[in-house]
């Protein structure tokens, strides 16, 4: 008996730790080479980039002790974006998912393109990567409904009616701190100074900037290099700084990045017909809060097509 996850990103995770624990053997697979899905950092020689979320709030307070504990073993900490209190991971925000990770099968790079009514994986050249009694996917609605078109038609329906936000994203590391920091313009929705994050400290000048909504979606399809021309100048204004003084300046676009249109019930969908669930934070709004608390209500569920209970707070480390 087992149980297969689609997707290392905090619900895959966070579920992955409590089937674990309370006996149900578990493997999960990403298409990714790290963990944590947009929970994610992108290194350079230039330092470190959390170019998804960049810090994320815990309405929660079971969770925000949680990490408080976490906090103590030095994987996450608080940080002061925007003068408001957010969590990052200890020198990246890929920390937290690395810390879940550690007792999990999780196989990397490993894009699952197919499920079958059966719980069988297959991936794009039609390998099979195994036949399991129960299969949770934790993919973005749109990416988990092209997954399980023909396994779970029955659940399509509500997977189309979520709608995300994309993010175009700039990473740029500088030679030298900026004397002053001016406001920011369009099309740049926030910036922020990786730097200034716990675990950081030795690392570059490094900064990320997200692109508004509205100018994302407009340029969702147009070329990387353009946009990150288009991104850099609007920067460069921001710092008062040159090409000169940049060492690395990249873009990442993110189609999925923030839940615009979540579904409403009970934090998980279940198919009658096959023994597929859907989870994520799509599940019960947006965000870091609502992944975690999607795999607490699918874990549950699992456990009970199983008769195995749930261990609680005991499954998640501390
Ligand atoms: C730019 C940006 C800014 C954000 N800002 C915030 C914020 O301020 N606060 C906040 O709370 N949240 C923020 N978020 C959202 C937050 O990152 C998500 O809510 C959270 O990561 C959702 O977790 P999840 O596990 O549901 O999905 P994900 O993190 O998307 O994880 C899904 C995983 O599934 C994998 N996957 C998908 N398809 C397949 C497949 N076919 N085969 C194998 N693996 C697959 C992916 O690689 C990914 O690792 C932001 C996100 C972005 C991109």
């Amino acid at each position: 008996m087992s149980t297969a996850i689609i997707g290392a990103g905090p619900c895959g995770l966070v579920a992955g730790r409590l089937l674990q624990a309370a006996g149900e053997p578990v493997v999960l697979f990403d298409k990714g080479r790290g963990f944590g899905g947009r929970m994610a950092t992108r290194r350079h020689a230039s330092g470190c980039f959390d170019h998804g979320v960049p810090g994320f709030r815990m309405n929660d307070a079971g969770w925000n002790a949680t990490l408080a504990r976490w906090h103590q073993c030095d994987v996450c900490a608080p940080v002061e974006l925007g003068g408001i209190q957010h969590w990052t991971g200890v020198g990246g925000m890929s920390a937290i998912g690395r810390w879940l990770a550690r007792p999990l099968e999780v196989r990397r790079a490993t894009h699952v393109a197919a499920v079958s009514s059966e719980g069988e994986l297959w991936d794009a050249q039609h390998q099979s990567l195994g036949h399991f009694d129960r299969v949770v996917i934790t993919a973005p609605a749109p990416q988990a409904a092209e997954l399980a078109d023909r396994a779970a038609p029955d659940c399509i329906a509500s997977l189309r009616q979520v709608h995300y936000a994309p993010c175009w994203t700039l990473m740029v590391g500088l030679r030298r701190p900026p004397k002053a920091v001016g406001a920011v313009p369009q099309p740049l929705a926030q910036v922020i100074r990786e730097t200034t994050k716990p675990g950081r400290g030795h690392t570059g000048e490094c900064w990320v900037a997200h692109a508004d909504s509205a100018w994302s979606t407009a340029h969702l399809e147009a070329s990387a290099d353009w946009v990150q021309s288009i991104l850099w100048d609007a920067f460069q204004g921001i710092v008062g700084m040159g090409h000169r003084d940049a060492m690395h300046v990249a873009t990442h676009r993110w189609r999925y990045a923030r839940v615009t249109r979540p579904l409403e019930g009970p934090g998980y969908l279940a198919s009658p017909q096959a023994p597929i669930f859907f989870a994520g934070d799509y599940c019960l709004g947006d965000g870091v809060e609502c992944a975690f608390r999607s795999a607490e209500a699918v874990a549950a569920a699992v456990l009970t097509t199983t008769g195995r209970f749930p261990q609680g707070d005991t499954a998640i480390p501390k």
